[in-house]
C-alpha cells in the first residue's frame, strides 16, 4: 500500500494548482480593506470588480453579455432556468462528463438524457440524434469534457434541424476553439468554472455568456440581483429587464467582488497559459505514444484544444492489475485517475454513480471507452523533465503489470 507521507511529498507537482497573480492578491486586499465584498453597492457599482470582470470576460470571448456567478455548476443551472427548464423536462447531456453537469440538471428538477461518447471521447452524434428523437428534449447541455471538443459542425447541424438549444459546459475549454470560434460561443449559452482546478482560479466561481438579451436578463435576475441588475457589467438594456423583473425569482447565486478581484488579472494571462498547457500536453502526449500498451484519443483537425490534463487508454487489464498499475504510479508520485473504476474516486465519478437520475441508461459504447480510460493532471508549472519522469513512471508501472500476466495479447 502507499505510504501517505512519502507519497504526498512526491505527489506535489501533479496535484498543484495555479497561484494567484500578485495583481490579484493586491486587488483582493483592496476589496477587503474597503469592506465591499458584496457585488452590489447602494449607489452603483462603478469600478467594482464583479461588474468589471463581466465586461472584461465578455470582451475577451467576444460575447455580448456575461454574468458572473458562484460556480460553474451554478452557471449551468441558471442557463437551464433562464431557458425555462422546469420539473419533468428532459435535458440531453454527455454520459462522459463530471458530477456538476447532471447535478445542474437535477437542480432544475429536470431529467438528464445521456448521450454516448465515441472512442475518442466526443459526442456520438448519431446517438445524439437518436436520443433527440426518442426523448423529445429541447436542450443539449454539451460538456466539452476534459477538453475534447466534439464535431461541432455535426452537433450544431443536428441541434438546428431538431430545434434543440445548445448550452456548452466549458469548464475544461476556456480559451479553446472549434474552427477558430471559442467554445462557449458555439451555442446559445456558454458556462465556465473558476474552481481551482480549471483555467482561471478563484476557488469558486462561474460565468455564463450569451448574445441573447432575454436569456442574459433572466440569468442576471435569477443569479440574485435584487433590483440592482443595472449595476451589472456586460448586461442588456434596462428595457429588457422590464420584461422579466416581476416574474423571475432571486436564487442568490452571485459572485463576490473578492472572487472577481482575484480573477480579473488572470484574463490577460490566458493566451500564454493556454499555449503552455497545450505544449505540455503535447510533450506528454508524444512520450505516451511511445509507451507499449497505451493509446490516445484522436483529435479533430478543427479542434484548437487547451488541456490541463491528459487522457490515455491502457490496454484492457483486469481490475486487479489495473489497481496494481494505479497504485504503483501513485506510490511513485504520479497520480493517475481511472474512469473505469467500479466505485467513484475523488473527482472522477462516472454516469453509473448518478443513481438519483432514476434508472441507469444502457450505454455500452461509453462503458467500453471508459473501461480503459486514464487521466493525468498537467499543472502549469510542470517542467519538461517532470513530463519525462511522469511518463517513464507510467511506462515502468505498466510494463511490470503487463509482464506479470501470463496471457497478454497486444492490441
Ligand atoms: C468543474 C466542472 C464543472 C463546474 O464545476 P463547479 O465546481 O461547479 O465550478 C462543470 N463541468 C465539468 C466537466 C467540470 O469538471
Amino acid at each position: 500500500m502507499t505510504k501517505p507521507d512519502d507519497a504526498s511529498k512526491r505527489l506535489r507537482p501533479l496535484s498543484e494548482v495555479e497561484s494567484i497573480p500578485q495583481a490579484g492578491i493586491e486587488a483582493a486586499t483592496a476589496v477587503m480593506r474597503s469592506g465591499q465584498l458584496f457585488r452590489y453597492g447602494e449607489f452603483g457599482s462603478d469600478g467594482q470588480p464583479a461588474a468589471r470582470l463581466e465586461e472584461e470576460f465578455a470582451a475577451h470571448i467576444a460575447s455580448r453579455y456575461a454574468v458572473a456567478v458562484n460556480s460553474g455548476g451554478g452557471a449551468m443551472f441558471l442557463a437551464l432556468r433562464a431557458l425555462g427548464v422546469g420539473p419533468g423536462d428532459r435535458v440531453l447531456t454527455n454520459a462522459f462528463t463530471l458530477a456538476p453537469v447532471p447535478g445542474a440538471i437535477a437542480h432544475a428538477n429536470a431529467e438528464p438524457v445521456m448521450v454516448e461518447c465515441t472512442p475518442d471521447l466526443k459526442t456520438d452524434v448519431a446517438d445524439l440524434e437518436a436520443k433527440v428523437r426518442e426523448s423529445g428534449a429541447r436542450i443539449f447541455l454539451l460538456s466539452h469534457m476534459r477538453g475534447h471538443i466534439s464535431d461541432m459542425d455535426a452537433v450544431r447541424e443536428v441541434c438546428g434541424r431538431h430545434g434543440v438549444t445548445l448550452v456548452e459546459d466549458c469548464a475544461h475549454t476556456l480559451e479553446a476553439c472549434w474552427n477558430g470560434v471559442p467554445t462557449g460561443r458555439l451555442g446559445e449559452i456558454g458556462c465556465f468554472s473558476f474552481q481551482s482546478f480549471k483555467h482561471m482560479n478563484a476557488g469558486e466561481g462561474g460565468m455564463l455568456v450569451t448574445d441573447d438579451p432575454d436569456i442574459a436578463a433572466r440569468a442576471i435576475l435569477l443569479s440574485g440581483s435584487y433590483m440592482l441588475h443595472l449595476q451589472h457589467g456586460a448586461r442588456p438594456d434596462a428595457a429588457v429587464f422590464e420584461r422579466h423583473t416581476y416574474t423571475t425569482p432571486n436564487l442568490s447565486m452571485r459572485m463576490s467582488n473578492l472572487a472577481a478581484a482575484v480573477l480579473r488579472p488572470q484574463i490577460p494571462l490566458l493566451p500564454e497559459r493556454a499555449a503552455t498547457w497545450r505544449r505540455l500536453h503535447d510533450v506528454i502526449g508524444d512520450l505516451l505514444d511511445g509507451v507499449e500498451g497505451v493509446t490516445r484519443p484522436v483529435r479533430h483537425p478543427r479542434e484548437d484544444y487547451v488541456c490541463n490534463a491528459i487522457q490515455f487508454f491502457v490496454e484492457d487489464l483486469d481490475p486487479g492489475r489495473m489497481t496494481a498499475f494505479l497504485n504503483r504510479c501513485a506510490e511513485e508520485g504520479v497520480p493517475v485517475k481511472w474512469f473505469g473504476a467500479a466505485e467513484p474516486v475523488g473527482f472522477t465519478s462516472t454516469y453509473r454513480s448518478w443513481r438519483y437520475v432514476g434508472e441507469l441508461p444502457d450505454l455500452p459504447a461509453t462503458d467500453r471507452t471508459l473501461r480503459c480510460l486514464c487521466d493525468m493532471r498537467i499543472p502549469l508549472g510542470l517542467t519538461d523533465t517532470e513530463c519525462r519522469t511522469s511518463v517513464s513512471t507510467i511506462d515502468r508501472a505498466l510494463q511490470d503489470v503487463r509482464s506479470s500476466s501470463r496471457v497478454s495479447s497486444p492490441r
